[in-house]
């Protein structure tokens, strides 16, 4: 008997799903954004491993396209980051965890810096270290989430040997609400950004995410930090989508059948046949990201045919109601388009009452992942 060998099973052509990354999308997306800017740089935002896309592809594809600047979420991230960017300025928006600040210095990672205790901390390894440590500093100008309140910004102003030996590469803030463009908190939050940073000694300045660049120049200062609309999700609410999509999701069928009322499909019996139709089942679920939200309210598509999520999301297996789509196209192996450019991003965001974030950063780790252009 002779053993099974890796060559009997081929990822792609056996995988319950198939998500293609379009490197080039990314790094057309970016170029977009970046030929937007007024002035100043446009960095990456790569957190949560590049919103789910994998920040060790994504990340290379856009230094090779001429981007410099990154930004990560965590340490981790970051000292991952630094493996495949030998060259890049990482940012990384936690700042330091007490005891961490020697490993950022190591890897020559940026922090922000949200208080004025890691302010301090920062400041007592810069004492000792040979060369001025490069650092961001974050104005909370209205999300109450991470950075100086004015109150520590009046303190840091009025003691300035806090940053002695710092070398104040930024001073940023983040918006609350850019993807909406008639929101009045934009311009609260940019007239109180310039009447902070002025109390501080000069530094360059970074205000915008993705959605803020399209708020226009006031907003755009030295570096830009978009995220999401390099993935493709839409920049501003209720407008047409500028940016290409990014991910195509193929879903595999297992099986085909042909049902009737007075059946009902799937868990709950939540969706009961009025009339024959034709069932395809797909080997994809929640436990792959594909929100259980969308039980009911979600689409795929079948060469350009909608066809609607019926029933109950399972852990791994969804259930269409496949009645319009060409016969021909409907059997065991087949792929149906889960998400692509007939089923977007934001239009799944939309169906499962979230953001296009979520559903980037929820993609699951069993589709096999193929990446193209880059
Ligand atoms: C996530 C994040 C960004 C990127 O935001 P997008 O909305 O994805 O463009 C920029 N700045 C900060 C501080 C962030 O946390």
């Amino acid at each position: 008997m002779t053993e099974p060998s890796d060559t009997d099973y081929d990822p792609e052509a056996h995988a319950g799903a198939v998500l293609t990354i379009d490197l080039d999308a990314v790094v057309a997306n970016w170029r977009l954004v970046a030929g937007k800017l007024a002035r100043g740089a446009c960095a990456a935002v790569v957190k949560a491993d590049g919103y789910g896309l994998g920040a060790d592809k994504v990340a290379p594809a856009l230094a090779a396209a001429g981007c410099r600047h990154f930004f990560v979420a965590s340490l981790e991230e970051g000292v991952a980051l630094r493996r495949v960017l030998p060259e890049a300025a990482l940012y990384v928006l936690h700042g330091p965890m007490p005891g961490s600040d020697t490993v950022f210095a190591a890897h020559r990672l940026v922090p922000v810096l949200n208080d004025l205790g890691q302010i301090e901390a920062w400041q007592r390894l810069a004492a000792t270290w040979p060369e001025p440590l490069p650092t961001v500093i974050h104005l909370d100008t209205g999300m109450s989430r991470l950075g100086l309140s004015p109150g520590e910004v009046d303190r840091l102003a009025a003691e300035p040997e806090r940053l002695a030996g710092l070398s104040l590469a930024y001073v940023m803030s983040h918006l609350v609400s850019a993807e909406e463009q008639d929101n009045p908190l934009n311009r609260q939050q940019l007239g109180l950004f310039n009447d902070l940073r002025a109390r501080l000694p000069a530094a360059d300045a970074s205000l915008a995410n993705g959605s803020g660049v399209f708020l226009g120049p006031d907003f755009h200062f030295d570096l830009a930090r978009p995220g999401a609309v390099l993935y493709g999700v839409a920049p501003v609410a209720g407008a047409p989508n500028p940016m290409r999509q990014v991910v195509r999701l193929q879903g595999r069928i297992i099986q085909v059948r042909d049902v009737d009322s007075p059946q009902t499909v799937g868990y709950g019996a939540s969706h009961s046949f009025t009339g024959p139709t034709t069932v395809a089942t797909v080997a994809l679920g929640y436990a792959d990201g594909y929100l259980r939200h969308l039980s009911n309210r979600g689409s795929c598509f079948v060469d350009g045919v909608r066809v609607p999520v019926i029933g109950r999301v399972s852990m791994d297996l969804i259930t269409l109601d496949v009645t319009k789509a060409p016969a021909d196209r409907l059997f065991p192996g087949a792929l149906v388009e889960v998400l692509g450019d007939s089923y977007t991003v934001d239009d799944a965001a939309a169906d499962a009452d979230t953001i296009g974030y979520e559903i980037l950063t929820s993609l699951g780790p069993r589709y096999h992942r193929r990446y193209v252009g880059g």
